[in-house]
């Protein structure tokens, strides 16, 4: 997708700092991080989010959550992460490409979100 900007650093016309890449999927080091560890992975085809992803994407999406734990230890989160999938409005998605925040460190993460 032409103005998309994952799809930009996919094809190297935006700068990112490359974590992890394959033929499906990339990881790159979030712009503005939210802890010690805050890595994106993206597939590589465009898909805008689990909202419209469908049964084609079922192995790229495996493979980003297969990845994981592998990133997340090899960037300095040895015991444990957390995954965090945006989706649309609700979800407060900024970016319309699918991604994967995969978050962490040496300390928790702290709390998942406010009970209501
Ligand atoms: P979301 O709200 O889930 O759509 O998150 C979008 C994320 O993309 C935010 O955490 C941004 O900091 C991050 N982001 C936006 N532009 C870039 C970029 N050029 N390189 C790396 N991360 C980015
Ligand atoms: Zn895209």
């Amino acid at each position: 997708m032409s103005d998309c900007i994952f799809c930009k650093i996919v094809d190297g016309k935006i700068p990112a700092k490359k974590v992890y890449e394959d033929e499906d999927i990339l990881a790159f080091n979030d712009i503005s991080p939210a802890r010690p560890v805050h890595v994106l992975v993206i597939p590589k085809k465009h898909i805008t989010s689990l909202a419209t992803a469908d049964a084609e994407d079922t192995l790229v999406l495996g493979r980003i959550l297969a990845k994981a734990n592998e990133i997340a230890v090899s960037q300095g989160s040895p015991d444990g992460f957390r995954v965090i999938i945006n989706t649309g409005r609700v979800g407060q998605q900024e970016v319309p490409h699918l991604h994967a925040h995969i978050v962490g460190g040496p300390d928790p993460v702290g709390p998942m979100l406010k009970r209501i």
